[in-house]
């Protein structure tokens, strides 16, 4: 028997015991499939061009080119359909392994968005030490860890979360901003200083925990910042599915 018939054989068994199932909505597959059906056509991509200030496509923005303390944003997917599926079974779930074939979409969406960028490293949004205990893996971390490999860069903790905050989606949109202020501090500014950085996040709604963490980055004499997150929550989506999401974080 080949290595392939062979490879096959040890796969249909060891899925008869563990089925398969599709990386983004869950669903149990044939061994022979990645992703489901479903999801191979009807996954929520954001198609070019798209806005490097939002990150929508360019027919969906509507954020009158406001300004964030990041240079600009991309992700490969709107949080809908399939992808809340995707992120409820990363962040809740805690199926973690899910982080490297997620950071593959947001790595083909970087090189993409981002191809005359030189990074000199991989950073991610923060949890307190308290959230670390609680809920012992941070999801953006993990997003990052594989995007640096996937990338070949350095993955640094840049920063630190000093204080639990209210959950964002309890707070209207222009109360967000002060809801992250002061939250965020640098581990160490010798790290940071003259660096372009990529800035990771699972899900990016208003845009404000990832503008307070590159106004630090910034503030520590970064060179740049450009943001990257695995979705993003349409403006018009805004509210109940995200707020679903980020009622669970501690
Ligand atoms: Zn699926
Ligand atoms: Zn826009």
């Amino acid at each position: 028997m080949n290595t392939v018939k062979l490879q096959k054989r040890i796969d249909r068994a060891l899925c008869a015991v563990f089925p398969r199932r599709c990386r983004y909505c869950g669903k149990v597959i044939i061994p022979e499939r990645q992703i489901c059906e479903d999801c191979e056509t009807n996954l929520p991509h954001i198609p070019v061009p798209v806005c490097p200030l939002c990150g929508h496509t360019k027919t969906d923005c509507t954020c009158k080119q406001k300004k964030h303390k990041y240079k600009s944003i991309c992700a490969p997917f709107y949080y809908e359909d399939a992808i809340v599926q995707a992120i409820h079974r990363l962040k809740f779930e805690n199926k973690d392994f899910l982080a490297e074939p997620f950071a593959a979409d947001m790595a083909a969406c970087i090189r993409r968005e981002y191809a005359d960028i030189t990074f000199d490293s991989v950073t991610f949004v923060p949890f307190t030490k308290r959230q670390m205990r609680i809920r012992e893996w941070n999801p953006s971390e993990a997003l990052a860890k594989a995007l640096a490999e996937h990338l070949g860069l350095p993955l640094e903790a840049l920063l630190v979360k000093l204080y639990e905050t209210k959950t964002q989606h309890t707070l209207a949109s222009n109360m967000r901003t002060g809801n992250v202020f002061g939250v965020f501090d640098i581990a160490d500014p010798n790290a940071v200083a003259g660096k372009t950085v990529l800035l990771v996040d699972d899900i990016k709604t208003t845009g404000a925990t990832l503008s307070e963490c590159a106004k630090m980055l910034m503030l520590a004499d970064a060179k740049a910042v450009y943001a990257c997150a695995f979705a993003i929550t349409k403006r018009k989506t805004v509210g109940k599915k995200t707020a679903d999401i980020k009622s669970r974080t501690p």
